[in-house]
């Protein structure tokens, strides 16, 4: 049979189902699509591949998805450090945003963004930030899987003047980006403090009207949690359950400041939390308690956040921060084991976005959305478990080829669809911009 691209790897690791390793098997491409999964001898005997790839030192598996982003923010990457998060976003980050912000601030630092995703294996993003018109254009110059906020705020910015300019914006951007085939959107209001109730019943609304996910941040501080007690004696969360927001259709970031009940109550209508520790660890935000959100059966997704809180996009990273910093505030190592880490960067970000058929596993029909991970490197041996390896020692510079949708994105650790000759002249004139 006729296949565009064979891969075969040492291991293959599909995620689906959960803790399968498999040894000497090769992973059929057609159409952008995986169309096998097999023992390397038998695809040599079976299809006819216009490209073949070997991989005799490498674990394939699903891109990383990262379920929370402010991709533009990476040109503010270590501009205001070691603040807390009101202190940083209201005296560093909203004043240069409000100076800088526009087209050009959003293109360059999103690229910047993209082309750190893909040398680190993400292969598909779940943003939030002003000018998502343009974050949509560079994810489809480039070629990587992208979900896009529709951002909503109460307050005036450059990109819209009050709620309604905002959500008239969001619903001119969906219409143009249906059809796209790599970019999904998500109503994106801010946060409960920054989001008053009428914009978040209209969204809503929108929401349940257009099938489209909601993505904010929710309960990600203590004073966050405390400020809405005292103006209205509710917690955001209470507020977003009677305004009927809480349902599989909303993605909670953060999530630091839980009771449990409120554990419960997430499980009880299905809503993910989208877990983001190194940022949450970096303005000190508090700790979620993912160790027990799981064990609940909430699906907890993993994201980044922007580089000006974390300071980097790197997923493996974050796995093993998660896995690590879950142990610690469960004070029980089993606490979010390996394979629990690599399914929230994959398999259970695809869920939280509604894009599990499609991505976050290898598995026959869905999109090619593959990396490959080089464990032949000291740092990573001896190899008693590919998965332990991955999510506790290997680093990003490990990840040598990137495909989405069956596209080489990153070829022996080059990236096919941008220069990063010309993108680093850009941040260059950033730099200088930025800190004058
Ligand atoms: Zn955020």
């Amino acid at each position: 049979m006729q296949a565009d691209t064979v891969i075969h790897a040492r291991w293959i690791i599909p995620v689906e189902p959960a803790s399968v390793t498999l040894e000497h098997h090769a992973l059929v491409i057609h159409q952008g699509r995986i169309i096998d999964l097999l023992p390397s001898g038998q695809a040599q005997a079976q299809y006819q591949a216009t490209k073949t790839e070997h991989l005799p030192d490498h674990a394939l598996l699903p891109g990383f998805i990262n379920s929370h982003t402010h991709a533009a923010m990476s040109l503010l990457r270590g501009i205001a450090d070691d603040l807390p998060l009101m202190d940083w976003l209201q005296n560093h980050i909203w004043p240069l945003e409000q100076q800088w912000m526009g087209e050009e601030f959003v293109k360059d630092g999103t690229d910047l963004a993209i082309a750190e995703m893909l040398l680190g294996g993400t292969t598909c993003f779940n943003d939030m930030y002003f000018f998502p018109n343009i974050t949509a254009q560079q994810a489809i110059a480039h070629g990587i899987r992208a979900r896009i906020g529709l951002i909503v705020f109460d307050f005036p910015t450059i990109w819209a003047e009050n709620s309604d300019a905002y959500i008239n914006k969001a619903l001119a951007l969906y219409e143009e980006l249906r059809g796209q085939p790599l970019i999904t959107t998500t109503f994106a209001p801010h946060a409960p403090y920054t989001v008053s109730d009428a914009p978040l019943q209209k969204v809503l609304e929108l929401s349940q009207k257009l099938q489209t996910p909601i993505h904010i941040h929710v309960h990600e501080t203590r004073h966050e949690v405390e400020q809405a007690l005292a103006d209205s004696g509710k917690r955001p969360l209470q507020r977003l359950q009677e305004l009927g927001l809480l349902s599989p259709a909303l993605l909670a970031v953060h999530m630091t400041q839980l009771t449990d009940a409120e554990i419960a109550l997430l499980a009880e209508t299905g809503v993910h939390i989208v877990h983001c520790p190194e940022s949450n660890l970096k303005l000190a935000s508090g700790f979620c308690p993912v160790g027990q959100c799981l064990a609940a059966g909430i699906n907890v997704a993993l994201g980044t956040d922007g580089a000006a809180s974390n300071n980097d996009l790197d997923m493996l990273g974050e796995m093993r921060t998660a896995a690590l910093l879950a142990k610690a505030v469960a004070d029980d190592a089993s606490a979010v084991p390996a394979m629990a880490a690599l399914q929230m960067a994959t398999i259970n970000g695809a869920k939280a976005l509604g894009l599990d058929q499609e991505i976050g596993s290898l598995v026959v029909g869905k999109a090619a959305d593959v990396i490959a991970i080089d464990l032949n490197h000291l740092e990573t041996q001896p190899i008693y478990c590919p998965i332990s390896q991955i999510v506790y020692a290997a680093s990003r510079q490990q990840v040598t080829d990137v495909w989405v949708a069956g596209k080489h994105l990153l070829k022996q650790r080059q990236l096919t669809t941008l220069d990063i000759a010309e993108l680093k002249i850009k941040i260059g004139s950033w730099q200088q911009r930025l800190s004058a």
